[in-house]
């Protein structure tokens, strides 16, 4: 599904590299989790799989399926399946959720060749996923993310992942800033999502995400290169340990 390989990037405007070499392969049906120290890369990484500015690979690719990621603009990518819940989710002041939701759901609709939804069959929709995330009607009417605590910001990202219904979703530490409850939430959110068809990077700085997302396969991640891949117990070793070990044994 989603297929890394020795993805080297800088920033586009300063000479400092920030991934050196990240060999990634996430298969369809399968959730693999990102640890690692702050500043190891890990959002460089969702940014540039997702197309944001402002970095340049100097070397590797990225494959969605059989699609070349790196070639197409950000919203391409979008219609090609490709879904990042963001660290920092950001206000889009007079833009309403609902009509953001329904814009983003349609256009991709579109670029799948299939007919726009009702506005009936949307409502129903929504309703529904809203109502399982605990989001209200009132959040879905008010400005995207404007005045949301950082816990409705993270389960309107859950949302909007739901309405979607991509092929490959990055969560970047969608757990920050959350209370047990809301991360409770959150991860039913995601784990209603699992599926075969489907493949889940799930970024974390903390293991107890994991927990509840149960991921097939862990990594670690220090300086931008990937030092260490294995089972959940990865991330239970990091809980105990710390990551000095692990660093210490890759360098
Ligand atoms: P992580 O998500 O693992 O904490 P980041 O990807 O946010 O790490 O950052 C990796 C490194 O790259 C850090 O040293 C960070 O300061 C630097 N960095 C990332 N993006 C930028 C940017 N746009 N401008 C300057 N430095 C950046
Ligand atoms: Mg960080
Ligand atoms: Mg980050």
């Amino acid at each position: 599904m989603l297929k890394i390989t020795n993805l080297h990037v800088k920033l586009e405007d300063e000479d400092k590299q920030i991934l050196k070499g990240i060999n990634l392969e996430v298969p369809a049906g399968e959730v693999h989790a990102i640890m690692g120290p702050n500043g190891s890369g890990k959002s460089t990484l969702s940014y540039v799989l997702s197309g944001r500015g402002g970095y340049e690979v100097t070397e590797g690719s990225a494959h969605l399926g059989d699609i070349d990621l790196l070639d197409l603009e950000p919203e391409e990518r979008a219609a090609a399946g490709l879904f990042l819940a963001f660290q920092y989710p950001v206000e889009i002041p007079g833009v309403g959720n609902m009509t953001f939701l329904r814009t983003a759901v349609n256009a991709q609709r579109k670029a799948r060749g299939e007919e726009e939804l009702s506005a009936g069959d949307f409502l129903k929709i929504i309703r529904a996923k809203a109502k399982a995330l605990k989001i209200d009607a009132e959040m879905l009417k008010r400005p995207v993310n404007v005045g949301f605590s950082g816990g409705e910001k993270k389960r309107n990202e859950i949302l909007q992942m739901a309405m979607l219904e991509p092929k490959m979703c990055i969560l970047d530490e969608t757990d920050s800033g959350l209370d047990v409850d809301a991360m409770k939430l959150v991860s039913e959110g995601v784990n209603a999502l699992r599926d075969p068809n489907r493949g889940f990077l799930v970024i974390t700085h903390y293991q107890r995400l994991l927990d509840h997302i149960k991921p097939d396969v862990v990594h670690i991640m220090a300086a931008g290169r990937i030092i260490k891949t294995g089972g959940p117990e990865l991330a239970l070793e990091v809980e105990q340990n710390g990551y000095a070990d692990m660093m210490e044994g890759a360098a």
